[in-house]
Parts: structure tokens; C-alpha cells; sequence
């Protein structure tokens, strides 16, 4: 197997990051990613050049004014939306319009 460049071994620490980070939702800011004060991640955020409490926008709710993670997604009357948990039960298999922002 041939040795991982750094471009491929930077993209499976940020996978890495991503997948063992803590995730938090700051109201106002949105979803964040933490270290959690734990060495190994600390080391893996400084890497990236990514201070602890990354913000992550493109993992926001798409409904206007929720800073939670989207962690689903459904089918709704303004197109495809990525959504919160609580969101989805909202949303999902029904003809709701999303709020104006
Ligand atoms: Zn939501």
C-alpha cells in the first residue's frame, strides 16, 4: 500500500476530528466542534490550523433561527431541507413552508 500524502493524511485527520470532537450548539453562533480538552484532539485541531470551538455553519439547521446540528433531512415545501431531530418531527412528510428569515 502506497504511503498517504499529506493532502490524504490531512483529510483523514479532519475525519477524524469530526467523527471524535465534541459537538455543541452555541445559540446565535450555531453547531461548534470542541477539543474537549483532550491532547490527541487539541493536537489534530492545532494541525488544521482550527482554534477549539470550531464553528461548522454548513452543519446548521435549515430552519431559520435554530443554531442546532442537522443530523437529518426531509423533503418540504421550499426543497430539500437539512434539519435538527426536532426539525424533521416539524417537517417531515408534511407540506410546511419554512419561516421567512
Ligand atoms: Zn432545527
Amino acid at each position: 500500500m502506497a504511503r498517504k500524502t499529506l493532502k490524504e493524511a490531512t483529510a483523514i485527520i479532519k475525519s477524524l476530528v469530526l467523527q471524535f470532537g465534541a459537538e455543541h450548539s452555541i445559540p446565535g453562533i450555531g453547531p461548534v466542534i470542541s477539543t474537549m480538552n483532550l491532547s490527541a484532539l487539541e493536537e489534530a485541531f492545532e494541525f488544521l490550523g482550527w482554534p477549539d470551538m470550531m464553528p461548522m455553519p454548513e452543519m446548521k439547521c435549515g430552519v431559520p433561527n435554530c443554531f442546532e446540528w442537522a443530523t437529518c433531512g426531509t423533503p418540504c415545501r421550499d426543497g430539500y431541507l437539512r434539519c435538527c431531530e426536532k426539525h424533521f418531527s416539524e417537517y417531515s412528510g408534511r407540506k410546511r413552508r419554512l419561516p421567512k428569515t
